[in-house]
């Protein structure tokens, strides 16, 4: 009787150290931890078209782009193009990379203008968050890729921030899903005098990151830095980062642009603006379907006139870059 009172004892004893030890050895979780994963547990399972949420951090604003990013993506670690997908992630800072049914050469061109783009303007670190391919990235027809920031959540409460942007490169999934379809459009722009002589698949995704990077420098410039969670102490520079985003409103690479074609004119005599955006190409001279013209187009094209051509590269494009390399030393 004795004998099995003391094994008792003894086996109680041991239950209550190990549960000691479990209790003092597992991470314990804060409350905003666990708020944290409770919010992006939320978005985990189903795509929402606009989605509405009150996000408390930057931490929780990432979390929920990197769980909405991932969600559609095809789950085989074997496959190429998902390696690459992660890759890419985690080399350049990126949320979510979902390349769906890209052939794996397409793939390369992808990561070898990223390659390009992030060593070449390390700013660029860390501020795309999302790559991904779409049935239709505008509603334009001649529109195969493109960059956006735009608000992905909006808050749940009656005021308008926080809220969290995503700033994405889209590329439309029947034309980088099928490289012959892909190739055809670059030879044909490429022969119509459209984009620059040389121009390849990954000359066209530097253009895209072209659009990026005079994003991000206009981020910078606006104390927005690589911030997704806009908050209230933010929203001032949100609008104005904004604002220059809007075609008509487009100061920032309008005085790019004015710099370089003065400093080409005092080196070698008075042209046109349109022959001196010509020389990068015939995109370059940024001429929209409304008539307008679009300094933002000439930067991203003078950014992908200097990946192609190198030490060659027209003057023109090699001035516009030397004002983007002076603006981000301004702002950084
Ligand atoms: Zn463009």
């Amino acid at each position: 009787m004795k004998k099995r009172k003391i094994a008792i004892i003894i086996i109680v004893l041991f239950l209550l150290a190990s549960g000691l030890v479990i209790f003092l050895t597992v991470p314990k979780m804060s409350p905003e931890d666990r708020r944290r994963q409770e919010i992006i547990e939320a978005f985990e399972e189903k795509i929402y078209e606009s989605p509405q949420a009150y996000v408390p951090d930057e931490e929780t604003a990432h979390g929920i782009l990197q769980a909405q990013g991932r969600l559609l993506r095809k789950e085989s670690p074997e496959n190429e193009v998902r390696q690459m997908e992660l890759e890419l992630e985690n080399a350049y800072g990126m949320d979510a990379v979902n390349l769906r049914d890209m052939q794996p050469e397409t793939a390369k061109d992808l990561k070898k203008a990223c390659e390009y783009m992030y060593s070449t303007y390390p700013v660029l670190q860390g501020y795309l968050t999302n790559i991904e391919l779409r049935d239709e990235v505008t509603e334009s027809v001649a529109a195969v890729a493109l960059f956006e920031c735009d608000t992905y959540i909006t808050n749940l409460s009656p005021e308008l921030y926080p809220i969290v942007i995503k700033k994405q490169v889209l590329l439309r999934a029947k034309d980088f899903e099928n490289p012959r379809r892909l190739e055809n459009s670059v030879t044909i722009n490429v022969r119509d005098g459209y984009w620059t002589e040389g121009t390849d698949v990954s000359a066209v995704l530097v253009h895209e990151l072209g659009h990026a990077l005079v994003s991000c420098i206009l981020s910078h410039k606006y104390g927005l830095d690589n911030a997704v969670l806009i908050d209230e102490q933010l929203s001032d520079a949100y609008a104005k980062y904004n604002e220059q985003q809007l075609a008509d409103h487009q100061e920032f690479v309008k005085e790019v642009c004015n710099t370089a074609f003065d400093q080409y004119r005092q080196q070698h005599g008075e042209i046109s603006y349109e022959d001196f955006c010509g020389q990068i190409s015939g995109y370059a001279k940024g001429e929209q379907e409304d008539g307008g013209i679009s300094y933002d187009e000439t930067v991203a094209e003078a950014i992908s006139h200097v990946y192609v051509h190198g030490k060659d590269s027209a003057d023109a494009a090699k001035l516009i870059l030397e004002q983007i390399k002076k603006s981000i030393e301004e702002y950084q």
